[in-house]
Order: structure tokens, then C-alpha cells, then sequence
């Protein structure tokens, strides 16, 4: 039946159907994970019992006909939403043994929704890093090409779904999280406007950059998802309530797709881009041309500036959230602390790994007296500069099209001892998180076999025009439905 190549609606249509109970479902992608995932380590934890509970329970509301569209589908989520009672880790050895009391608003919602968690995925230890590398649990493999990153840091979220071994899975995108990893694997990933899916039950890396979304085959695949998890909620101060609560429709007519035009920035398609990969791009701006999208080309000048911005406000942020791990609230603790200060210094410096570490360094320094106004004051002027370079961009053209990344998926280990080239491979991602703004990464070729992604960025709110977007590409287009060749077998 080749069940694991089946959009979340076909899977929905054999659940309706009683062709597959949402037992069986759950028991298939667990088998699969059970025999493909020793190659990707793309999973931290799988509940096979908690997923038959939930299962169970999708069984009856699909019995009495009181389930939602999502009733029954398998998930993984990326392992720093809180899920009550399973191990949620972070990718680290600080949260090693951390079984959450409650769930994330998202995980709630899609349990609400009937969905059945099967997994909690391996990621970058507190999502610092693009190649999911920096997990104490161990590196994620690219199931494009072992040897290869999965890009990073929700890289297991991304590995599971290309590798088919879920449906779908929950991302964050503090810097490129959710985009740079779909674009690894081959994937659709859609990181919404800042605030429009609540952040509570999301461990924290950068509050003012943090977004949770998902991670899935195609475009029709994240609406479903975004539907669930938008919208406003008390429990987080910044998600906000200008988020359509409609659902979202995929269909665009001829006649609205003349009107749009896409901006193309010139600096994102310079020298520093491999020339392979904007190759891949201008053939699907072709395709695009064809189906009446228009081009124009825009300027985002201060483009240069937003590595360095994005790096040491993401620090500031993160030195300030982590402080709560000391080894007193929860998390890791020392053994035989001698006082109060042997205490906070063991603790951290066994339970976070190295590039945590950096980054806490990074961000203490440029929080610091003296170096206030220097380093975190004028990151936080870089940003609204970038924010305002998107807007006057957004008066002139619709939406923008951008790589999700200048490479392919790259060697494991060959960026690790060179952090400025690890960082510089989050350039097209970032500022769009430093502006808030909404962006999906999508499939749209191959280079080398492998996978390459295009951005698609829009103004703020825009989550239904970018899905449709990328939408009627893949109506026109396969790329989203290639699937590795060691994993496209049952
Ligand atoms: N690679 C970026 C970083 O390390 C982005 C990570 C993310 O989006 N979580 O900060």
C-alpha cells in the first residue's frame, strides 16, 4: 500500500475508510523507525506505549465519528516541546532525565486534534547550531546521503520525515531551523510570523527570534499543521491575535496569480552563492514565470550586516534564558557540591556542551557593562535596519524569493572546528527571523543528488499565500515527492 509515501489527507482518507485503524498506522512508521533509524539517529525517544494509548483513543473518536481531519496521524516532535511525562532532552545532557509535567500549547493542540505522538527527535543541544551536530545524543544523518548533515538544528525532525519514517514533525526556526533543514532532506518547511503560534512549553533558545512550525512532505501537509497550532494564547505574552483563525485555502486562481509579483534580491544571488544552487533556483523561477508570476529585482542592502547582528543578539538572549540551569530548579546537578559556586560551576560546565557553552560566553559579553552599547545595542539598530529593508521591499513587490541555503547538505565534522563558515551558512535564513517575517522552504531540485531549497518570504501574516504558493509549484512539479532510495521500501 506504500504507506509511508501518503500525504497527512491520504492517510486521513484510509483512517476514514477503516482501511488502517490508527493503531496499525502508529505500529507501521514505529516499525519503520525500529528498522531504518540505527542509519539516522533522528529520534531521541519513541513511547511505543504512549503512542498506543493515543491511538487507541483516535480509534474511538474515529469510531464515533467525533474526530478532526488530523485524528489518527503519527508525529514526531522536535525534542524541545514539553511533552507531559516523556523525556523532553533539548539535545542535551543538562535536561538528560527531564520528564516534563505538562505539554507545549502545540504538542495540546495537536493531542486535542487526535494526532499520536511517536517520537521526540534529536536536534542541536538547545537548537544552537545547522547541522545537528551538536546533540549530546549524538549526530542525525542526512538520509539523502549518510555521510551528509541533515542540516540542523531540527536535523532529526527533518531526517524522520524524508526518510518517511513520520508523516510529520514539529520544527523550531530561531535562525533557520525549520527552513535549512527541509532544505536539506528535501522537504516543506514553514516558519510562521513571529508570534502567530504560541511559544510556551517551547524550551527557550532566543524568545524575540523563536518560532515553532512544521516540518512535512508538502505544502498541503504544513497548512493542515499551521491550522492547528496558530493563533493567539495567554500563556505567552508575545503570541499574537492578528492571526487568521479561517482555515487556510490552498487554491489561487489565474487571474490572482497574474496580480503577484516576486521580488529577487540581488545580494542574495551574488558570488558568495553557489552558482549550482541559484542554477536550481532560476529553472523553478521558471516554472513560476510560466504559471504568470511576475519578477522584479529588489535591494536588501544591509544584508551584509545580519550574520553579526543575528549572532550576538541570539546569544544575548540565550546567555539570559539558560541561566535558569543551575543545577538547583531542574535539570542536571554536580555531585558532592562543596558550596554554593561549586555548585552552578560544575553543573554547567558538565551538563552543556561545548557550542551552548560558546554561545552563553557570547552573549554575557556582549550583555556586559561596557560592551552594552557597542555589541548588543547595535546588533538590536542592524535589526531594525534588516526589518526596514524588508519593508520598503514589500511596498515595491509581493513576495521573495531567496535560497534557504548557499550550500547542499554538507560533509559531517567539515564545518565543526570553523565556526564563522557554520554561522555564515545561516545567512539567507536569519534575517527573516531578525524582521519576524513568515517564510517556507521548499523543494525545487537537486544538485549533486542532493537536495536543493528556494525561500519563499512573505509580509507579516502571509502563511496562506506562501502556502499557495508553494503549492501550485508542487502541483506542477515531483521534487517533494523524491524519496531517498535506501528508505523508499516498506
Ligand atoms: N543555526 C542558527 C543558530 O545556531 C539557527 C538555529 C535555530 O534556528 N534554532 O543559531
Amino acid at each position: 500500500m506504500d504507506i509511508y509515501k501518503k500525504s497527512i489527507t491520504e492517510l486521513s482518507e484510509l483512517l476514514n475508510k477503516k482501511i488502517l485503524s490508527s493503531v496499525e498506522m502508529a505500529n507501521y512508521f514505529i516499525k519503520r523507525i525500529n528498522s531504518f533509524d540505527s542509519k539516522l539517529n533522528s529520534f531521541i525517544t519513541v513511547d511505543e506505549e504512549h503512542s498506543k494509548k493515543q491511538a487507541l483513543y483516535a480509534d474511538s473518536l474515529i469510531a464515533k465519528k467525533q474526530n478532526t481531519f488530523l485524528t489518527g496521524i503519527p508525529i514526531a516532535h522536535k525534542d524541545l516541546f514539553s511533552t507531559k511525562n516523556i523525556l523532553t532532552t533539548c539535545g542535551s545532557k543538562m535536561l538528560e532525565n527531564y520528564i516534563p509535567p505538562f505539554d507545549a500549547t502545540i504538542v495540546c493542540k495537536l493531542n486535542n486534534a487526535g494526532m499520536v505522538t511517536i517520537g521526540k527527535t534529536n536536534m542541536d543541544e538547545f537548537a544552537m547550531g545547522s547541522s545537528s551536530e551538536s546533540s549530546y545524543f549524538g549526530s542525525v544523518q542526512n538520509p539523502w546521503n549518510i555521510v551528509k548533515v541533515p542540516g540542523g538544528s531540527s536535523g532529526g525532525s527533518a531526517s524522520a520525515v524524508a526518510a518517511r519514517l513520520t508523516p510529520v514533525a514539529t520544527g523550531s526556526d530561531t535562525g533557520g531551523s525549520i527552513r535549512q533543514p527541509a532544505s536539506f532532506c528535501g522537504l516543506t518547511g514553514l516558519k510562521p510570523t513571529y508570534g502567530s503560534v504560541s511559544r510556551y512549553g517551547m524550551i527557550a533558545y532566543a524568545s524575540s527570534l523563536d518560532q515553532c512550525g512544521p516540518i512535512a512532505k508538502n505544502a498541503e501537509d504544513c497548512a493542515l499543521i499551521f491550522d492547528e497550532i496558530k493563533g493567539y494564547d495567554h500563556n505567552d505574552i508575545t503570541s499574537n491575535h492578528e492571526v487568521k483563525q479561517e482555515k487556510i485555502n490552498l487554491q489561487i486562481s489565474k487571474d490572482e496569480v497574474k496580480k503577484i509579483t516576486i521580488g529577487i534580491p540581488k545580494e542574495y544571488f551574488s558570488k558568495d552563492l553557489d552558482k549550482n544552487i541559484s542554477d536550481v533556483i532560476f529553472q523553478a523561477v521558471e516554472i513560476f514565470k510560466k504559471l504568470g508570476f511576475k519578477f522584479q529585482e529588489i535591494s536588501l542592502p544591509q544584508h551584509n550586516l545580519t550574520i553579526p547582528a543575528y549572532y550576538i543578539i541570539a546569544s544575548a538572549e540565550a546567555s539570559s534564558n539558560l541561566s535558569r540551569y543551575d543545577g538547583i530548579k531542574f535539570g542536571h546537578r554536580c555531585n558532592n557540591p562543596k558550596n554554593l559556586e561549586d555548585l552552578y560551576l560544575r553543573t554547567r560546565k558538565e551538563g552543556f556542551g561545548r557550542e551552548v557553552k560558546k554561545r552563553i560566553m557570547i552573549g554575557a559579553y556582549a550583555l556586559s557593562a561596557g560592551y552594552y552599547d557597542e555589541y548588543y545595542m547595535r546588533a538590536l539598530k542592524i535589526r531594525r535596519l534588516i526589518r526596514d529593508n524588508f519593508i520598503s521591499a514589500f511596498d515595491k513587490v509581493d513576495y521573495i524569493f531567496a535560497p534557504t541555503s548557499p550550500s547542499t547538505a554538507f560533509n559531517i565534522g567539515e564545518k565543526t572546528s570553523n565556526a564563522l563558515e557554520m554561522y555564515l551558512s545561516d545567512i539567507y535564513t536569519t534575517p527573516v527571523n531578525l524582521a519576524g517575517l513568515p517564510a517556507a522552504s521548499i523543494p525545487v531540485g537537486f544538485n549533486d543528488s542532493l537536495p536543493v531549497g528556494m525561500q519563499i518570504i512573505g509580509n507579516y501574516f502571509s502563511e496562506e499565500k506562501i502556502l499557495q504558493i508553494a503549492n501550485i509549484f508542487q502541483k506542477e512539479t515531483d521534487w517533494h515527492l523524491k524519496i531517498p532510495k535506501e528508505f523508499d521500501n516498506e
